[in-house]
């Protein structure tokens, strides 16, 4: 192949392709040059007449052909005349890297679709290298949202790493993106978030979305005080399981023979909703619900609260909760009376679900692609990464859900 086709090849404006300095089954080094004899000075572009000096490069550019492809060049250094002594302006290049423009483009795209260890491995490069290039992707295509028309945010909570290491997360409601994720889940890790928004914007959020969490309602109580604090109905349903799962550990303890035999192993089918059982299992449940122990009436009274959510108004979930707590505390089961006292304590920010129809479904969801980010190292060590890349899933995920539920009326042009 002739010269001047290799540069055709390579596709870049800039670059003269000289020749191949050396090349094997796996990779190829170029030779090339600036295609402009007159460098230009990279701080107010004008073409140099004085070259200072030249410094020996070699930069990695996209694969040629499957092969890793280098490229060596001399990089000129100026002396503009009015701006002194500087490095020249490369488009495909910056200053001090080792890798093309293109080809930093490339790892921070295939970052988006794979784990970084396998980048890592299909490029030949460390971890190290991949996840430096991929943060500075992440930040450029990322960059920080505008909250100019914030309304609605959820807020959660994820454990990244065992021992009680957590991960606030915020959403924008209605974009469904991940806007902030600082280290920790306390009052002082949502003060900084709430801190860094003007007045302003802090003034017309209206609803936040949480776990009943005290950290969380006080920072919300001091930074937001207008905005209406929303309990998130994925938390009320697990407090629930776990009352009546406390409740099946002391019905245990305290059975006879027979009743220990039915209890035991049904830890599931009690802690799935009814609804969403087999046949199979819904038996081995009326089987433990005719034995008519403390068991059976928690579980009715965690079946019973799903009605709260499909209420058709705020004055019946209002008079159905004031019930179920009553209830709740009346029933002799000591999980049940907890979890009717602390309903009852949250009662406003329950009833705002009738209000604002919001929850933490969005953050939910984000879960499982979490949890793969999660198994990287990098998790552990570097929290900014992990906060990128779970600002990244949601974005993607976000405009999916779009493209496939157009937001705007599109048929509307049509008629
Ligand atoms: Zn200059």
């Amino acid at each position: 192949m002739r010269v001047e086709e290799l540069t055709r090849v390579v596709g870049l404006k800039d670059i003269v392709v000289e020749g191949i300095v050396s090349e094997s089954a796996e990779q190829v080094h170029l030779a090339v040059r600036p295609a402009n004899d007159l460098p230009l000075c990279r701080k107010c572009g004008d073409p140099c007449l004085l070259v200072h000096s030249t410094r020996a490069r070699v930069v990695r550019h996209l694969d040629a052909f499957g092969r890793r492809t280098w490229m060596a060049f001399d990089s000129r250094m100026v002396d503009c005349l009015a701006c002194g002594l500087g490095a020249e302006a490369l488009s495909f290049v910056d200053p001090g890297m080792r890798t093309s423009r293109a080809f930093r483009r490339a790892v921070g795209e295939l970052c988006a679709l794979l784990p970084l260890k396998q980048v890592a491995e299909e490029l030949h490069l460390s971890e190290d290298t991949v996840r430096t290039i991929d943060k500075e992707y992440l930040a450029a295509q990322y960059p920080p949202p505008d909250l100019s028309d914030l309304r609605t945010i959820a807020i959660d909570e994820i454990a990244y790493r065992k021992g009680h290491k957590y991960l606030t997360l915020i959403l924008n409601y209605e974009s469904g993106e991940v806007i902030w994720s600082g280290e920790g889940r306390k009052e002082a890790t949502l003060a900084t978030f709430f801190a860094a928004l003007s007045p302003e914007v802090r003034g017309r959020i209206e609803y936040v979305s949480m776990d009943m969490a005290t950290p969380f309602i006080n920072a919300v109580a001091e930074w937001c005080p207008r905005a209406a604090v929303v309990f998130d109905r994925f938390d009320v349903v697990k407090h629930m399981n776990e009352a009546v799962n406390d409740t099946r550990k002391t019905t245990m303890a305290k059975a006879d023979a027979k009743i220990r035999r039915s209890v035991k192993g049904k830890r599931f089918v009690l802690l799935r909703r009814r609804a969403t059982l087999t046949d199979k299992d819904a038996g081995r449940l009326e089987e433990l619900l005719t034995l008519n122990t403390d068991l059976t009436k928690a579980y009715l009274m965690k079946e019973d609260f799903q009605q709260f959510w499909t209420l058709p108004s705020l004055a019946e979930a209002a008079t159905f909760l004031d019930a179920w707590t009553a209830e709740a505390a009346d029933a002799g089961i000591p999980p049940i009376a907890r979890v009717g006292r602390m309903l009852q304590n949250h009662r406003a920010g329950l009833l705002a679900y009738h209000r604002s129809r919001i929850s933490n479904g969005l953050l939910e969801g984000l879960n499982n692609k979490i949890n793969v980010l999660r198994r990287s190292r990098y998790a552990f060590r570097d929290l900014e990464y992990f906060g990128l890349k779970i600002r990244q899933l949601s974005i993607v995920r976000s405009k999916r859900r779009h493209q496939t539920y157009p937001l705007v009326d599109v048929t509307r042009d049509a008629a």
